[in-house]
């Protein structure tokens, strides 16, 4: 079995707040392998962006890593100096930010700005930095013209594959892209999501993909995490996921997904998602969990393998 890029343990991310730690994620363990799609999707709120933060030690005050391990390689990220990270992050690991296609300079030219990001780590010449450029902005589908237009001249999607460009100037073995198809319609999201798939398939890097979309999972990634109020709920392939879902909150969403095949009724999930400054003791779907049992209001579930590549956090599977 091949080793994981990235291996993350019990990793724990807090928010400090007057009345006490808000557990946004709380004990997540997840492993990525080399050149594969690996998504994490969830609800509005359930921890994705701060995990994909505290993975790469990025969070920023008043969050905090509480706990945990994450190694990338044989690097231990949470042992790393901030110099060695700012490297790290600069060239085997890349960060694509929620909402990060308005992050772009306004007042620079969209080639300029990759060769900014590769000058930054490298050094070759002008021309060389240019070609480099305009090939990768060719490898996310931007036609030569627009590494000579400002960002406000191109249309959503562009600014994507433009950022996108940016984020795997260096040639990454990781890159973390955090909700890249939200607020884009659903062709131009589609595009975005071939441009992510054909960077896996060209260079071999390997991608995790945040999106509360399941039908974004269901296109590109591998394996899938369903993560619920800051814990992980299941872990498994996608196909497995979406045909056997066995965690309740699991099928809930994959109940939730339209089928063009079959006309049915899509049903809601009822009530909120639990406080996570005061998060219930036991399963934290149980208030909202149509299968709970007495014993899931106290006890909590543990992640288990139910079968291989297959985890569930769920007492209807033992534990
Ligand atoms: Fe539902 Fe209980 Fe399973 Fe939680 S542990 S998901 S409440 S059945």
């Amino acid at each position: 079995m091949t080793a994981p890029l990235l291996k993350v343990e019990d990793l724990r991310a807090y928010y400090r707040t007057r009345r006490g730690p808000i557990k946004a994620v709380d004990g997540v363990d997840l492993a990525v392998s080399p050149g594969e799609i690996f998504g994490i999707a969830g609800e509005s709120g359930c921890g994705k962006s701060t995990l994909a933060k505290a993975m790469l030690r990025l969070q920023k005050p008043p969050a905090y890593i509480a706990g945990g391990s994450v190694r990338f390689g044989d690097t231990d990220i949470m042992e790393l100096s901030e110099e060695a990270l700012r490297r790290l992050r600069g060239g085997s690991l890349a960060y694509i930010p929620q909402s990060s296609m308005n992050a772009l300079n306004p007042v620079m030219r969209v080639r300029d700005q990759i060769v900014d990001g590769i000058a930054a780590h490298e050094s070759f010449s002008g021309e060389e930095m240019r070609e480099r450029a305009d090939r990768l902005l060719d490898s996310v589908g931007l036609p030569d013209r627009s590494g000579r237009m400002y960002p406000h001249e191109l249309s959503g999607g562009m600014k994507q594959r433009a950022v996108i460009a940016i984020a795997i100037a260096l040639g990454p073995k990781l890159v973390v892209a955090d909700e890249p198809t939200t607020a884009l319609d659903v062709v131009t999201q589609r595009g975005i999501v071939q441009a992510l798939a054909g960077i896996k398939d060209r260079l071999g890097t390997s991608i995790i993909l945040i999106s509360h979309d399941l039908a974004v999972h269901a296109e590109i990634v591998d394996n899938l995490l369903v993560m619920y109020a800051g814990k992980v709920a299941e872990i498994g392939s996608v196909y497995d996921l979406f045909e056997d879902p066995l965690h309740p909150y699991s099928q809930v969403l994959a109940a939730a997904i339209p089928s063009i095949e079959e006309r049915r009724e899509i049903k809601g999930l009822a009530g909120q998602p639990p406080n996570l400054l005061t998060p219930p003791p036991g399963c934290r779907f149980e208030p909202r969990c149509p299968k709970a049992m007495p014993i899931c209001k106290t006890k909590e579930p543990p992640l288990i393998e139910v079968a291989p590549g297959r985890r569930v956090a769920c007492l209807l599977y033992g534990g």
